[in-house]
C-alpha cells in the first residue's frame, strides 16, 4: 500500500499512470484530500473500478494525536507516529491567521547548547505524510484554514530536504491547503551546501538562519555546527539565497546573558551582516529546565537592538510566546512551549 499524505500530486499522477488508471485523477483526488478533508477513499467520485484501484492501493495512515496542550495563545500537539515514537506541532494565532510550526525528524544530531528539542538526539528523519498529518491533523481539528507554516520544531529540516521538499510541494497545492510560499519559512542552523540546494530548488521559502553568535569562536561553543560551516560560508549561502530568490534572510539571534549579548557583540554581527539583504530576529531567551543560560536583562536586549538599529541593520524583536515559537529552529521548547507540558 502506497501511504498517499506522502507523495505529492505529481507522484500520485505517476503511481496512478504504474497501476493502469488515468494520471489526471490526481486532480480529483487531491482536492478531496486537502480541500475537503475526506477521510475515506471509498467517497472519492471515481467510478467503481477506480475507486478499487484507490482503496486496494492507498492508505490514508496519519499520525495519533495524543494530547493538546494550551498556554499563552499556543497549542501544542504531541503526535505518536506509527512506530512509536513522539513529535510535536504548535499552532499559533496571528494576526494574519493561523500558523503551524512542524518538527521534521524525530530528535536533532546538531548540539545547540541552548536548545532543548537537541537533547534528544535524532533517531530519525520524519517521512512527507508525518509532516502533511501534523498539518491535517490539526487543520481538521481547528475548522479553519491554515495561513502559514514553520518549518522549525525538532530536527534540522535541511537534513531531510527531500522530504521537506514535497512536504512544501503539497502545502502548496492550490486546492488543497493552498499556503503561499510567502508564508511558509524554514529556519536552519545554517548546513551551507542544502542551503544552495533549497536556494535552487523549485520552493525557495522564506529562509530564516539560527546564527545566535558573531564569530566563529563563540558560536562553536554554542553551536557545533560552526565547526563544520563556518561563519563566512553560512553567510555568503544567505547572500546567494537573498540574491538568487530577491528575498530577504532572517537571521535568529536569541539573547543568552552574559554569553552573546555584549555591544562588542552587537557591534560585530553589524559588521558580519552588513550590506545584507537580511533582517535579525532577536528572541528572549526562555530557559527550559536544567539550562545552564539565562536570558539576557531587558536593558542589556534594548542596547543590543539599538547597536544594530544604529549601524542600519533591519531588526525585530519578537517577545509573545507565539511569534517567539514560530521565530527560531528548534526554539518549540527553549522559547517557552515546554511549560505547556506542566500545565
Ligand atoms: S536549535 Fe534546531 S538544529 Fe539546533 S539542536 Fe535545536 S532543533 Fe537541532
Amino acid at each position: 500500500m502506497t501511504d498517499i499524505y506522502g507523495s505529492t500530486r505529481k507522484k500520485l499522477a505517476d503511481k496512478l499512470t504504474e497501476l493502469g488508471e488515468k494520471p489526471s485523477r490526481a486532480d480529483i483526488i487531491f482536492p478531496a484530500l486537502y480541500g475537503e478533508l475526506i477521510d475515506d477513499l471509498s467517497v472519492l467520485p471515481l467510478k467503481k473500478e477506480s475507486l478499487d484501484t484507490a482503496c486496494g492501493n492507498f492508505s490514508l495512515r496519519l499520525p495519533e494525536c495524543t494530547d493538546v496542550l494550551t498556554s499563552d495563545g499556543a497549542d501544542k500537539f504531541l503526535f505518536r507516529l506509527s512506530d512509536g515514537n513522539t513529535v510535536e506541532s504548535v499552532l499559533m494565532k496571528h494576526g494574519f491567521g493561523y500558523n503551524v510550526c512542524v518538527s521534521t525528524q524525530v530528535g536533532c544530531n546538531m548540539g545547540c547548547a541552548f536548545c532543548a528539542s537537541g537533547r534528544l538526539k535524532k533517531i530519525r528523519d520524519l517521512t512527507v505524510s508525518e509532516m502533511v498529518g501534523q498539518v491535517l491533523m490539526i487543520r481538521r481539528s481547528l475548522g479553519e484554514r491554515i495561513n502559514g507554516i514553520s518549518i522549525m520544531g525538532i530536527g534540522e529540516p535541511l537534513e531531510n530536504l527531500a522530504n521537506v521538499l514535497d512536504f512544501i510541494d503539497i502545502m502548496m497545492y492550490p486546492k488543497g491547503f493552498d499556503i503561499g510560499i510567502k508564508h511558509i519559512t524554514l529556519s536552519t542552523c545554517g548546513l551551507v551546501p542544502k542551503i544552495y540546494e533549497l536556494a535552487d530548488s523549485a520552493s525557495p521559502v522564506n529562509l530564516a538562519i539560527s546564527l545566535h553568535a558573531p564569530d566563529d569562536t563563540l558560536r562553536r561553543r554554542i553551536m557545533p555546527i560552526t565547526g563544520k560551516y563556518p561563519l563566512a560560508d553560512v553567510i555568503g549561502a544567505a547572500r546567494y539565497y537573498s540574491d538568487k530568490n530577491n528575498r530577504r534572510v532572517t537571521f535568529e539571534y536569541v539573547m543568552l546573558d552574559g554569553i552573546n549579548d555584549s555591544d562588542k557583540c552587537a557591534e560585530k554581527l553589524s559588521s558580519l551582516l552588513g550590506g545584507l539583504n537580511c533582517y535579525v530576529n532577536i528572541i528572549r531567551y526562555n530557559p527550559s529546565e536544567g539550562s545552564p543560560f539565562r536570558c539576557s536583562p531587558h536593558e542589556r536586549i534594548m542596547t543590543f537592538y539599538d547597536i544594530l538599529k544604529k549601524h542600519g541593520i533591519g531588526v525585530t524583536m519578537r517577545r509573545e510566546l507565539g511569534a517567539s515559537v514560530g521565530a527560531a529552529c528548534g526554539q518549540l521548547r527553549a522559547n517557552g512551549i515546554d511549560k505547556l507540558t506542566n500545565l
